[in-house]
């Protein structure tokens, strides 16, 4: 180990200022165990001392501010858990309430009325007063001079730290006692110099520097580009290297032979023309079966794409080639409508097709298992179950795996053992448009095929905003399209932690509708999570026949089922779903060639945030446009998919904001990998050592395959 690298490592109660005690507690809230990790606890936003709001000019609307005055009064008020800490605050235009729930003791103790303060906090209005609760506190002239910049740092902090002396201030030393000690030649710059002159970064020293303690916006600006991009360029790197290391190492069966099944099948019994996107992904995905090495490959398509005939068209080849072939979904109804289609297509074939799930058992399954290891089974359909150790295929060529199953490495590896030499080639599809940012990231290790072309002749969905108050004319308007035959689903929203609450609304709702739509005229189907499987089929089924005119039910019907003749989509408490869901939803009607509604039902108050889901939701029906919104929404942690994958905790950069760093990130690791796949060269120094040293970053991410 090199002298340079020493420091950033040394133990963080080794600098002037912590000792045992503080490091402690930097090590339990912030996970700061070295002088380095100090230094990556960026600050998040930084206070400019020079400019303050008057608070007579602030409203409710005003957001965080910056005040500067006078600390008047403090006083506690109310008993037991509504104890609250109550102060005045006054410039010399007004006075407003400063307000504290947790740590009163220790700021009763160390707040001092009479002082002059700068705090920064948000704005609320309640019953017209103006209030911030929990304000960041500073005493005016508390700084040297040296620590006063015009933008002093504001770090993320804990109350635990706060009150046990580590608050915004000492850490604020800490950072600058670090860089009064560190010279430029201690920390080892980890980008090659011929990136730094191309994007004009300034050095990983000066960064570091000038995130803390920038001189001004511009400083600020240019450290973060830099610190952004590094991050996101080894993220890159790591994920291209793992992909390369994958396709250089991991051999596949060779499917060369395009047979007598595909044949027939595409020249004969093939219900439509493919559309040009599903011929392009079909073709992309017949090259990656025929190099010898494993597929990975993730087929992107809106609801309704037409995955289903690419899935049936892949596992054909690997018919063609001998090969058995599977399917996979994450539910039994999916999984059933899967099989029901793909033998509706595939009759005639002479292929045999058989449906595996948990409720399979006994005889039935001993029978279905037994063909399926004699090769006696071409394709498997069907739930989790396929992976199970008890399934053995003859020689399983191919999987597919329908809606964005996350593999762990353990199913992973159970996915594998079922084919011999080598691992199956592994095709995943998902009707979860994913904005290509955060593909790249979550997905970067895969290859990707887009299909983004629907088939022709759809109608696309009108989709309106109603309220409570005009639930007659959505009733009427049901009413009207019944008669002309369609079906009508109604769905509730159903989340685990108000799911007593959620279920009674369904079941109120339904004893409304019941009102409306009575039989013998009407007749309603219930389909909710909390029913026995059986019951829950029978129900669908009625459905499907059109025995029923309206399904009510909660988001059990999300994914995949397909009634062509449903073509009104009403859902209920609209706000409550996140966009992405939404437009899953949606994705049911508009399934045949009748025009389909969507009506999306709220509340009439809205927040800002609900009211610009349901806003988008009415203006576009595009897939990749919604799931845009929906990062900009809620940013990259909540979509879905994202949350069981480490990949998305980033530093700084935000995947939802800096798309153009990231494409940069991406593309400059792709060149240096064509050029200097070991990064050999000793401008990629920097990089291989980087890489080495932060092996532990390089977290075991839940890929598909
Ligand atoms: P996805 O799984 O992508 O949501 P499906 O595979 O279920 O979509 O297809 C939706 C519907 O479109 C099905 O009824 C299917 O038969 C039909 N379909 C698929 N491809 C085409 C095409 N090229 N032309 C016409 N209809 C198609
Ligand atoms: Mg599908």
């Amino acid at each position: 180990m090199n002298q340079t690298q020493s420091i950033l490592d040394t133990p963080i109660e080794y600098l002037k200022g912590v000792g045992p005690q503080r490091a402690e507690l930097l090590k339990t809230e912030l996970s700061v165990f070295t002088i380095g990790d100090l230094l990556m606890q960026y600050p998040y936003r930084y206070i400019d001392k020079t400019s303050f709001h008057r608070i007579a000019e602030l409203n409710g609307d005003s957001g965080y501010v910056q005040l500067r005055g006078v600390l008047r009064l403090l006083a506690t008020a109310g008993e037991g858990r509504k104890k609250r800490l109550v102060g005045k605050f006054r410039d010399d235009s007004g006075v407003i309430e400063l307000v504290w729930f947790t740590g009163i003791h220790w700021l009763e103790k160390n707040l001092i009325i009479g002082t002059e303060y700068v705090i920064f906090g948000k704005i609320t209005a309640f019953n017209k007063n103006l209030n911030i609760a929990h304000p960041e506190m500073e005493v005016v002239g508390s700084e040297t001079a040296q620590t006063a910049p015009t933008m002093a740092p504001m770090y993320s902090s804990t109350d635990k730290l706060n009150t046990k002396g580590l608050d915004v201030k000492a850490r604020r030393r800490l950072v600058q006692t670090i860089f009064e000690k560190l010279l430029p030649n201690e920390v080892p710059e980890n980008l090659p110099d011929y990136l730094l002159q191309k994007f004009r970064f300034p050095s990983r020293y000066d960064a570091l520097r000038q995130i803390h303690f920038p001189k001004d916006e511009q400083e600020l600006e240019a450290a973060r580009n830099r610190l952004k991009f590094e991050e996101l360029f080894f993220l890159q790197l790591r994920l291209l290297q793992i992909k390369r290391r994958r396709h250089d190492t991991v051999k596949g069966f060779v499917f060369e032979t395009i047979g007598d099944y595909f044949n027939e099948f595409f020249n004969e019994k093939l219900p439509f023309e493919l559309t040009n996107a599903q011929k392009r992904v079909v073709k992309e995905i017949r090259q990656d079966l025929r190099v010898g090495k494993q597929m990975n490959r993730l087929v992107q398509g809106d609801v309704g794409s037409g995955k289903t005939m690419v899935a049936l068209l892949c596992m054909l080849i690997a018919l063609d080639n001998g090969f058995q072939a599977c399917m996979m979904a994450p539910t039994e109804i999916l999984a059933q409508q899967h099989y029901i289609s793909i033998n509706e297509y595939a009759k005639d074939l002479g292929i045999q097709v058989a449906f595996l799930s948990g409720t399979i058992k006994g005889k039935k399954r001993e029978q279905l298992l037994k063909l399926l290891k004699e090769g006696d089974i071409h394709i498997l359909i069907g739930t989790h179950a396929l992976i199970e150790d008890w399934v053995e295929f003859k020689n399983l060529g191919l999987a597919v795996i329908d809606e964005q199953h996350r593999f762990g490495v353990a199913q992973r590896a159970q996915l594998w053992k079922k084919s011999n030499p080598y691992p199956p080639h592994v095709l995943v599809m998902t009707a979860t448009p994913i904005p290509r940012t955060l593909a790249m990231t979550l997905y970067g290790d895969l290859d990707i095929s887009v299909i983004d072309e629907l088939p022709p002749g759809r109608k696309p969905i009108t989709t309106v905003h109603k309220t409570e108050h005009q639930r007659d004319h959505v009733i009427h308007f049901m009413k009207d399209e019944i008669a002309k035959g369609r079906q009508v689903y109604v769905v509730y929203p159903l989340i685990e932690e108000s799911e007593k609450l959620d279920l009674l609304a369904l079941e109120a709702g339904y004893e409304a509708l019941r009102r409306d739509f009575a039989p013998p005229e009407y007749q309603i189907s219930v389909v909710h999570g909390k029913m026995k499987p059986k019951d829950k089929d029978f129900e669908m089924q009625r459905f499907v026949k059109g025995e029923t005119q309206i399904m009510v039910a909660t988001t059990v019907i999300e994914v995949g089922v397909n009634v062509p003749n449903a073509s009104v989509m009403v859902i209920e408490h609209t706000e409550r779903f996140g966009l992405s869901q939404l437009h899953q939803l949606r994705g049911r009607v508009g399934r045949g060639a009748e025009q389909s509604f969507c009506v999306l039902m709220s509340s009439y108050q809205l927040s800002a945030d609900g009211r610009e889901r349901i806003q988008t939701m009415v203006r576009t029906n595009n897939g990749f446009e919604i799931a845009e919104a929906d990062l900009k929404l809620r940013g990259p942690g909540n979509i879905e998919g994202t949350q069981q994958s480490g990949i998305i905790n980033l530093r700084l950069a935000d995947l939802a904001k800096d798309g153009r760093i990231l494409q940069a990130a991406r593309e400059v690791a792709t060149r240096i990998l064509d050029d200097d796949p070991t990064l050999q060269r000793p401008e990629h120094l920097p990089l291989k050592r980087h890489l080495e040293e932060n092996k532990k970053e390089a977290k075991v991410w839940s890929r598909i395959s």
